[in-house]
Parts: structure tokens; sequence; C-alpha cells
């Protein structure tokens, strides 16, 4: 489905992230994953060749909160495969707190890893779409972009901010022949929901009507879709993932 194609996933190290290259890897595409920490970043490919030793995967890990550094690190992913048709931003964090105790820091980190960081990612990936007149572009939002949610004004504000950047940049792309949609899953089981309490757990699977916590290859195969020849018509949209949870 993906053969030959090149792909940027951020935050491919672990969880959805990790599902995502795996499953562009399994379709025949050449996957450079960004992520944070030079180990984690080693031990996600470690894992990755265990299970197919010849498979095109490399990885980085620059800072995505700097201009510069993800400048570079897409060209040298660029470089290494001889292009970028296909740009997941995945990588985001997480810092809950009540408005009124959320420190300055805690809502600048949030915003500058998940907008900032993928605004930087666009801006650099889009200038090799643009060359090649083709390219895809997904970010990760999350439903509570959508709905709000108590304890997240840093987290949600930053996943809204992304849905209006995937409309505009959709706008802007489109004549270069670039598309760019929003994943918005909902409740996915990864080391982000890990840390939740079992009673907040059994709260949230309460309001699934598909009455389960997602799983990273659920959004993974959502993003896979989006990616492929079947979506060619559909750009500046949010496909939600999250067993019906926000209707
Ligand atoms: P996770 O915490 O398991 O993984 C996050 C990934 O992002 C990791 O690989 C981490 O290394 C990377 N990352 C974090 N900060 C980074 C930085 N500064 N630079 C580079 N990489 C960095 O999270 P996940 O649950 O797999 O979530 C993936 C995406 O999906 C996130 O954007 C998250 O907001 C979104 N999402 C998750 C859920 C959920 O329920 N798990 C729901 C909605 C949206």
């Amino acid at each position: 489905m993906l053969n030959g194609k090149i792909a940027i996933v951020t935050g491919g190290t672990r969880g959805i992230g990790l599902a995502v290259v795996r499953t562009f890897l399994h379709n025949g595409a050449k996957v450079a994953l960004f992520g944070s920490r030079e180990a984690s970043v080693q031990r996600a490919l470690a894992q990755l060749r265990e299970e197919q030793p010849d498979w095109p995967v490399m990885g980085l890990w620059p800072d995505l909160t700097d201009y510069a550094a993800v400048e570079r690190a897409v060209q040298e992913a660029a470089q290494a495969f001889g292009g970028v048709d296909i740009l997941v931003n995945n990588a985001g964090i997480t810092k809950d707190g009540l408005l009124m105790r959320m420190s300055e820091e805690d809502f600048s980190d949030v915003i500058d890893v998940n907008l900032k960081g993928t605004f930087h990612c666009i801006r650099f990936a889009s200038r090799q779409m643009m060359k090649q007149r083709s390219g895809k572009i997904i970010n990760l939002a999350s439903v509570v972009g959508i709905s709000g949610n108590a304890g997240q004004v840093n987290y949600a504000a930053s996943k809204a901010g992304i849905i209006g950047m995937t409309k505009s940049a959709a706008k802007e792309l489109a004549s270069r022949g670039i598309t760019v949609n929003a994943v918005a899953p909902g409740f996915i089981e990864t080391e982000m929901t890990e840390v939740l309490s079992d009673k907040l757990k059994e709260e949230m699977r309460g309001q699934i009507p598909l009455a389960r916590m997602g799983h990273p290859e659920d959004v993974a195969k959502a993003v896979a879709f989006l990616v492929s020849e079947h979506a060619s018509y559909i750009t500046g949209q949010v496909l939600q993932v999250d067993g019906g949870m926000v209707m």
C-alpha cells in the first residue's frame, strides 16, 4: 500500500507513534522516526530490527521546540531516503492540572511540544513535499480538542490549535498536491493513559459506546488509511478514533 514511500513519524518510539511506524513498515514504507532522547530512539530501533532486521528505518532525536533543529532533522531524513512523502506529527505530552493551579511553565511546555513542534515539522517537511508536488500530512489531535476537558486547559488548547492548523495548512497546501488531515483519538491504552487511576479509567470506559479503550493499532490503521491512495480526495478533516466517545 505504501511501497517505497518515505515517512517521518514524530514520537515514534512508543505508543501510538510506534504502532504507526510498524504499520508503515509492514506496508512497504521507509521510516525516519523522531524521538525525544537518543536512548529511547535506539531502544525502538532495536525492537523493530528484532522483528525484521532489514526494515528501512532510521531514528533522529531533534528538539521539536527548536525551529533550526527540526529543519536539520527533516533535511537529514530527506537526504538519507531521498525525499519526504508522509509526515505524521504524533509527538505529544500532557501536564495536567486545574486552571487555578497551573503554572506558566506547564502551560508553555505543552503548547511548545504539541503545537509549536507540529508547526515546525509541517514547516520543513512541506518544503520537501512542495518540490515533489505531493505529500500527506497527519496531525495527532485529540477528542479533548473538540470537547474540552477539566484539568487539561493546556493540552486541550494545543489539540484545538492543531485542528485549526490542520485546516489552514490544508487550504494553503492543496494546490501543491499535499493533503493535511488530523486524527483525534479518544481514550487509547498507552503509557500516556497508564498513569491514570483505575477509577478514572473505569469512568472513562463507561462513556465509550464501544465499551473498551482503544489500542494504538486502532489509531495507526486510521492514519494508514489517510496517507493511502484510498484517501486522496480527503483533506482538512478531523477523523475521530474514539469508539464513539464524542459525538
Ligand atoms: P506516549 O506518551 O505513549 O508517547 C508520546 C511520544 O511522543 C513518545 O514517543 C515520546 O518520546 C514523544 N515525545 C514526547 N515529547 C517529545 C519531544 N519533545 N520531542 C520528541 N518526541 C517527544 O503517547 P501516546 O498515547 O502514544 O500519544 C501519541 C499522540 O496521540 C500524542 O500526540 C497524544 O496527545 C495523542 N493522543 C493520545 C491519546 C491517548 O489516549 N493515549 C488520546 C488522544 C490523543
